[in-house]
């Protein structure tokens, strides 16, 4: 059968716009724990909950009878008319986990609406000062970074890909400034905290070019999750970024959509950067995959400022604090304290680096591995010494995807691509279930090793 038939015969056989119309994916028939199983029998080791979301793997009990038990009480109804108790309690938990620095949560389906949400609140902040700074329109965001894919959120980030086609929809009021990304953007000889200073430097620099006076926020993920591969901050950094915006009385948002809610070792990751933010998204491992959920933490002036002014946050959607996606999130995050599950993000975080290093550091095409917690990347170069990446032509990560979920090694690593200037550079990120085990992590570790090197040894490097 001619090649195009077979393509027009599998698109008839499927309704759904695939993510590719010419590729329908393997169907899934089960998942648990750490696997899913494919309805031709193969089982597959996910070593990334998709995109870093299936925190506690897959068919969690506890999670799923909490789930049946809010559906037998109410499945939903609207914030603007009632409250319930799961929601409450959820916000309560997430609220006392910072601290009590951020003060209030608003919770939606998606990191997107998540983004959107931050957004907009922050403009709301500034009108609703008892002094209103009604010039703050503008954003800095930097480059290599993923907020989401609304045009909001895709105006923000600095995807080149993601972006690429929907550039003319873009917003003119959010501009760009260099991530944190030693690998490449510290220079030889250069000190962490000349590197800092030099963020610093170009940071002021755009406050100054746009006018300092109409900014609202800088944005940034603490831990970049899929535009650079899992690269954290060097020490110091987020906490010189932040007085950067206190100079100029702009706020510090925090996109943890991805690096957030445990994934890093601690439940938020600016824990570890000396930072907090004003406001903060999360995301992906707050539900941990059971259902669509997101959310947004708030900080104190903010909330205060909110308070003092309408009290009306101007942003509304039908399914915002869905009960039964609270009801999924707060069971999450229980198991998450009850079972003390950071510590082993800790601990088997450590173990996955040393082994992830030990196997690859020398091999030629590997040019970085980086991450913290349950959350490593790893960018592959054509040329170890100059870091000259691979012809984007080649598709070099997305290789490295489709061979691990060949038979021969049943393990899923996610891929991304444009690492180095949002086009050339490839990168795979790998993140565990929290509550994965030793043997476990030695099976990612040595499957991934494998797979980089069959997958090296059929591309030419000359
Ligand atoms: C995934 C992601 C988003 C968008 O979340 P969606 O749920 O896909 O809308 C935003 N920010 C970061 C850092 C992400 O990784």
């Amino acid at each position: 059968m001619a090649a195009s038939s077979q393509i027009a015969q599998e698109q008839q056989r499927s309704a759904v716009l695939h993510r590719d119309i010419h590729h329908i994916p393997k169907q899934a028939v089960r998942g648990e724990g750490s696997y899913i199983f494919l309805e031709n029998g193969q089982k597959i080791l996910d070593a990334t909950g998709g995109a870093a979301v299936s925190c506690l793997g897959h068919g969690n009990d506890q999670v799923n009878q909490a789930i049946v038990a809010q559906i037998n009480q109410i499945s939903y109804c609207h914030t603007a008319f009632f409250g319930i108790k799961t929601f409450e309690e959820l916000a309560a938990l997430m609220v006392n986990s910072t601290g009590n620095r951020l003060t209030k949560l608003f919770v939606i389906s998606s990191g997107s609406e998540a983004m959107e949400a931050a957004m907009k609140l922050a403009r709301q902040y500034f009108l609703e000062l008892s002094t209103p700074q009604p010039q703050r329109t503008r954003f800095i965001a930097r480059r290599q970074s993923y907020h989401g894919t609304t045009l909001g959120a895709l105006s923000m980030g600095g995807h080149v890909s993601r972006r690429e086609l929907f550039e003319p929809l873009l917003l003119p009021n959010v501009s760009h400034v260099s991530p944190c990304y030693a690998y490449r953007g510290r220079k030889d000889g250069e000190s962490d905290e000349d590197y800092v200073a030099r963020l610093a430097n170009e940071l002021d620099a755009e406050f100054q070019r746009v006018g300092p006076e109409t900014v609202c926020a800088f944005v940034a993920e603490p831990v970049v999750g899929a535009a650079l591969g899992c690269v954290p901050a060097v020490p110091g950094y987020l906490q010189a970024m932040k007085r950067v915006c206190e100079k100029y009385g702009a706020l510090l948002i925090l996109d943890e959509v991805m690096s957030g809610m445990g994934r890093c070792g601690t439940l938020h990751a600016w824990e570890q950067e000396g930072v907090v933010p004003d406001i903060q998204t999360i995301g992906k491992g707050f539900g941990g995959g059971y259902l669509p959920i997101a959310g947004v933490l708030i900080g104190e002036h903010i909330v205060d400022t909110l308070d003092k002014g309408t009290g009306v946050f101007r942003h509304g959607q039908t399914y915002q604090g869905h009960p039964v996606a609270c009801a999924a999130a707060l069971a999450v995050q229980k198991i998450i304290r009850e079972q003390n599950l950071l510590e082993n993000v800790r601990a088997m975080g450590a173990l996955l680096e040393s082994e992830l290093k030990r196997r690859l550091k020398d091999h030629p095409n590997v040019g970085d591995i980086r991450g913290r917690g349950l959350f490593w990347g790893i960018e592959f170069v054509k040329d170890k010494k100059t870091k000259e990446p691979f012809d984007p032509k080649l598709g070099v990560s997305a290789r490295v995807q489709n061979t691990a979920l060949e038979p021969a090694y049943g393990i899923s690593l996610y891929a991304g691509a444009g690492t180095v200037d949002g086009v050339r550079g490839d990168h795979i990120l790998i993140a565990p279930p929290y509550n994965t085990t030793k043997e476990e992590i030695e099976l990612i570790a040595s499957l991934t090793q494998r797979v980089i090197e069959d997958v090296f040894s059929k591309i030419s490097t000359s």
